[in-house]
């Protein structure tokens, strides 16, 4: 089976936790991710919300440095996504938090070499370039001339996180197709999960540009009372497809990022999950474009 995943936090684990990619406790490991026939995950290195300017820059230049390790050390397991190796692990590096570029346009350049393919703009404070979920505000002008360059460079921009202002504003700015890596459908009353989860009319942008939504496993983004695990991801998967947005809908699971029910939590659980939405009547044809097929598409045309 196959598995396109657009945002975990693993490793920033393996170098905050000094443990390895191959083997661990974390949600992913390339042992168990390794069980699949193809399995490709977008790894982020996510930058805390106290990190600004050469304090980030060294975060994500210390936690890059130690993934590229060890994607070196088991390259019989992994390799990076568009390298010719034939590995059952594909990796994409990604930022969550634009301020891995320490607020300089050289900063953004500097990531691009550093092989980021796709950015989260923030975390869920405000920083140098726009307005996260848990703050007021919009788009700085050094914002706006952010997304242009990584644009330019064929960097994906990544809306998840940004409060409402923020989101619209960049709907404007933006020219290129985007996604939101690990969001999930505004359809439960959890208040965290309120600012998280995107609305239908950012699911309709995100629609009209061709993008992608990840759904998120995170507890607090998908659970209603009585409503838990793989049951609150089914009612998520229903909402997509009733509403028209099968072909935009994908893997965001966060893990390693957030608290996820055990039903969902680990990489050696996503078949299980695949198995159980088919026995609830999704189609094949749907899941398969959930589980990998819409981010495939996505990313090969970028
Ligand atoms: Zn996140």
């Amino acid at each position: 089976m196959k598995i396109f995943d657009l945002h975990c936090d693993t490793a920033g684990e393996c170098y905050n936790q000094g443990v390895s990619l191959k083997n661990n406790n974390l949600h992913i490991s390339l042992e168990r991710a390794a069980i699949y026939d193809s399995y490709t995950q977008l790894f982020a290195v996510w930058i805390p919300d106290e990190l600004r300017g050469e304090d980030a820059v060294n975060y994500f230049n210390n936690v890059a440095d130690n993934f590229y390790r060890e994607v070196a050390l088991y390259n019989n397991l992994i390799s990076m996504y568009g390298d010719s190796a034939q590995t059952p692990v594909k990796a994409i590096m990604t930022v969550e938090g634009g301020s891995a570029c320490g607020g300089t346009l050289g900063g953004l350049n500097a990531l691009y070499k550093k092989g980021v393919r796709v950015i989260t703009l923030t975390w869920n404070d405000k920083n140098e370039i726009a307005s996260g979920a848990f703050s007021e505000g919009g788009f700085t002008v050094f914002g706006k001339e952010f997304v242009k360059m990584a644009e330019n460079l064929g960097i994906v921009l990544d809306v998840s996180h940004l409060n409402r202002q923020s989101f619209f504003e960049f709907a404007e700015i933006s020219t290129k197709p985007f996604i939101a890596s690990h969001s999930n459908a505004d359809i439960v009353d959890n208040p965290y999960g309120k600012k998280r989860n995107l609305t239908k009319e950012q699911l309709n942008i995100i629609k009209e540009r061709q993008g992608l939504v990840g759904l998120n496993y995170c507890r607090d983004f998908i659970e209603n009372p009585g409503v838990l695990g793989v049951d609150a991801l089914a009612e998520q998967v229903s909402f997509f497809i009733k509403n028209g947005y099968e072909n935009i809908m994908s893997l965001g699971s966060d893990f390693d990022g957030c608290e996820i029910h055990q039903d969902l939590c680990g990489v050696e659980k996503t078949g299980d999950v695949y198995h159980r939405l088919l026995q609830k009547g999704f189609s094949k044809e749907a899941l398969e474009k959930l589980f990998w097929k819409n981010a495939e598409n996505f990313f090969h045309n970028i």
